[in-house]
């Protein structure tokens, strides 16, 4: 048997060759693989199954993530992928390695972190497994959601025109991570160094604490806009609108200047040599939704400071384009996609 380097197809290469082999069978699996949640008709309404997986070492580094923030994060991470489908979530279930190294009490206070996001996306801890690990922690989040069939909202629906939104403010959460890590880097060198966080609490916290978007569900609701496509920006805007772009089979213009980029974004990119735009189109970790609407609906959502319009959606599926601010047009690439 010839061996492939794992590497050779990417994340996404990967999941694609082994889902051709596990095409949906059962008359309720409206959506398989290929979304942010899986879709199971329920009768009256949808329902939505999604997990997310954090290891120590590969998603977070426990020498600055307290495991409070660790334990929230799991669970809005895993509503993200809720929110993306336009649905409420509900119940989930928490899966956790632990080695020895744990006491009870971090183990507790990773359940503190849990409890609270628990509270705040109003979900219920329904179940598990708990087991030992050798080294180091793994958490695995399962999630239950619900959507009504008329609001269910696919990655790939998006039409030529519609508009191109994001909520929130990006690449904040990826510079947050790169201040971390230098202040770790500052602590090893010399123990006695105090970490330089002041004029960037908003960045750390964007790393640490990230929210999912249901706040702006509610509020696309409540201005009865039910967006044409959505995912939920865990990898970066560049690859999770390649990923929208392709399973819509359209393309897009983003225009450089109408990136949101929050002040302390932009200073700490100065700090360390950054630049904010890279960040913004390939930190990753916002969590922010990316969404498409219909030009019609621009009025119902213009007002909203939540709501950035970036772009527009082309009918050009080879062609997902920045324009940058001297006018120029750049393709957006990402790491293991194409269109
Ligand atoms: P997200 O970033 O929204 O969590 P991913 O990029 O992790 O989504 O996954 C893309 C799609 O592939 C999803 O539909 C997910 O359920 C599916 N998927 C990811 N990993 C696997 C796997 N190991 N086996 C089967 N399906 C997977
Ligand atoms: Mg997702």
């Amino acid at each position: 048997m010839n061996r492939t380097e794992i590497a050779s197809l990417g994340e996404f290469g990967l999941i694609n060759r082994l889902s051709e082999s596990f095409a949906p069978t059962l008359p309720d699996t409206v959506k398989g693989i290929g979304d942010d949640a899986a879709v199971i008709d329920l009768g009256e309404e949808y329902g939505l199954l999604s997990s997310d997986l954090l290891l120590e070492g590969v998603h977070f580094d426990l020498s600055f993530f307290p495991l409070k923030h660790l334990g929230y994060k799991a669970i809005a991470v895993n509503v993200s992928d809720i929110a993306a489908m336009n649905g409420l979530p509900g119940q989930v279930t928490v899966s956790l390695a632990v080695s020895n190294r744990f006491s009870v009490e971090a183990v507790e206070e990773l359940y503190a972190g849990i409890r609270a996001a628990c509270t705040d996306f109003k979900v219920d801890l329904v179940g598990g497994d708990l087991t030992s690990s050798r080294s180091g922690l793994l958490i695995s989040v399962s999630i239950f959601g619900k959507v009504a069939k008329e609001k269910i909202v696919y990655r790939s629906t998006a039409q030529p025109n519609d508009l191109l939104c994001v909520t929130g403010d990006l690449g904040a959460a990826y510079l947050g991570l790169q201040i971390l890590e230098r202040e770790k880097q500052v602590f090893l060198a010399n123990p006695d160094m105090q970490p330089q966080l002041e004029d960037h609490d908003y960045v750390v916290q964007r790393q640490l604490k990230p929210e999912a978007r249901m706040d702006v569900i509610y509020e696309l609701a409540e201005a009865g806009v039910v967006p044409t496509a959505m995912i939920d920006l865990s990898d970066g805007l560049a690859s999770d609108l390649l990923q929208l772009s392709k399973a819509s089979g359209v393309g897009a213009m983003v225009f450089e200047e109408n990136l949101p980029i929050d002040e302390q974004t932009y200073l700490a990119a100065t700090e360390l040599n950054l630049s904010p735009v890279t960040a913004a189109l390939n930190g990753g970790e916002d969590y922010e939704l990316l969404f498409t609407v219909r030009q019609g609906d621009y009025e119902k959502i213009k007002n909203n400071p939540k709501i950035s319009v970036i772009g527009f959606v082309t009918d050009q599926p080879q062609s997902v384009t920045l324009a940058v601010k001297s006018g120029n047009k750049v393709p957006i690439v990402a790491q293991g996609i194409s269109v």
